[in-house]
């Protein structure tokens, strides 16, 4: 076969890092296109001499001079600023768009790559969650193909195999419960940046990794699967297990449950996306449930864990609702992250844009990305409010 050209979208990253490895252990079947970073200028420059891309960009411009500068002696273009995304995701000699970059900066990219009927492999899950119809519609139309990263997602494309789209009844979404499954509502009152950043068993972004210790991922996950697999919300449940072995699992109508397992390692969720619909020795360890023991699963705490019973309402609700969610959501974790809010404001801010939101429904991008700026400034003007307040 001739080789697939793969453009990474968020190579600096801890899903771009691993997609890297995956890359290297497939051969000569798979090749490295482009390559992207944020601000990471040493690791991409890295990166670059090491997979001789044909392009990368770097979508802070304040770090085009020097990322030109770190790799002047090779043949490779330099892109820069937030469309480079949009302009490599395009390309005609890329196959498949792997999307790992955080947030809904990566929304351009992805529908440009939707309607250039590229194969899509998603980890970026925010633009599915705010744009899922456009983005859901644009693959369709324009014969391209979306396959899920996210590890539960995946799983459920896995378990999918085994029937009939007709022929499900439920989808069950896993969840390790983050750092704080047991903690109660005054403890999680105290909880510091370090206790959110440290996870039980996903080494992770640290966006994701806070969204993990608000259980606002599952919430995020619920609405990415509403759209990846056409399924109503009050077909999709959450289901907490600490050991993180079983990714998800998909109900059938006769009451038959497939599930996927697997240790908890990103590299066969990654790899499945490449090479679907073939399967090939991975990297990673293979799993020994005799090693595992013991499975457990229990109900998710929803009166602690706000987020996800939030999650669940705004996916019913749809049009705006979930840009808001997610945009808030995106504000008030970098507030928390650069140490001006409380961990338990992160919610509150959410539920406060929510609140305050009027949902609109069939809208435009313009309208998505509009009601997406007003959430972010809504939270930046209630932190600022908050802190001359205290004072
Ligand atoms: P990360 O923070 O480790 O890496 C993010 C990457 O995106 C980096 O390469 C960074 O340079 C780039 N980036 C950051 N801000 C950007 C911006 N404004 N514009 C363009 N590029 C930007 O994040 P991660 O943990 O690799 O997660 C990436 C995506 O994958 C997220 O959407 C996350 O929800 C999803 N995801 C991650 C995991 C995981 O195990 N890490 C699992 C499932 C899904
Ligand atoms: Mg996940």
């Amino acid at each position: 076969m001739t080789a697939k050209h793969i453009a990474i979208l968020g190579s600096t990253g801890s899903i771009g890092k691993s997609a890297l490895r995956v890359i290297d252990s497939l051969g000569p079947d798979y090749a490295i296109a482009a390559l992207t970073a944020h601000s990471s200028v040493e690791l991409l420059a890295e990166q670059a001499r090491r997979y001789k891309p044909r392009v990368v960009a770097i979508t802070n411009a304040d770090y085009a001079a020097p990322l030109r500068e770190a790799i002047c002696d090779l043949d490779i273009e330099v892109l820069a600023g937030p469309d480079s995304l949009i302009e490599i995701a395009q390309l005609d000699d890329v196959d498949i768009v792997l999307t790992a970059v955080v947030g809904a900066a990566g929304l351009g990219a992805v529908l440009a790559a939707a309607r250039k009927g590229k194969r899509l492999a998603i980890a970026n899950k925010e633009p599915l969650v705010i744009a899922g119809e456009l983005l859901t519609r644009a693959v369709r139309e324009n014969g391209g193909t979306i396959l899920p990263v996210d590890s539960e997602h995946s799983a459920i494309f896995q378990a999918m195999q085994a029937g009939s789209r007709e022929e499900v009844s439920k989808i069950i979404l896993t969840s390790s419960g983050g750092p704080f499954r047991k903690a109660t509502v005054a403890e999680i009152e105290k909880v510091t940046l370090e206790e959110a950043l440290s996870h039980p068993v996903w080494d992770m972004g640290p966006k994701i990794t806070v969204d993990s210790a608000t259980m606002m991922n599952k919430a995020l996950e619920v609405i990415e699967a509403h759209w990846l697999f056409d399924m109503p919300v009050d077909k999709i449940e959450v289901l907490i297990h600490p050991e993180s072995i079983v990714h998800s699992l998909v109900e059938f109508v006769d009451g038959s449950v497939i599930a996927q397992l697997g240790e908890p390692d990103m590299c066969l969720p990654i790899q499945y996306a490449l090479t679907y619909p073939a399967r090939v020795a991975g990297i990673g360890k293979h799993l020994r449930l005799e090693e595992v023991g013991k499975l457990t699963f229990e109900k998710p705490r929803l009166e602690t864990f706000r987020a996800l019973s939030l999650g669940f309402e705004v996916a019913r609700t749809g049009g705006t609702a979930a840009v808001v969610f997610n945009a808030a959501n995106e504000a008030a974790v970098q507030e928390f992250l650069a140490g001006r809010i409380k961990f338990v404001s992160i919610v509150e801010l959410i539920e406060h844009c929510l609140n305050k939101h009027k949902v609109k429904r069939d809208v435009s991008l313009e309208e998505l990305l509009e009601a997406d700026a007003w959430a972010r400034r809504e939270v930046k003007i209630s932190v600022k409010r908050k802190a001359k307040n205290v004072k």
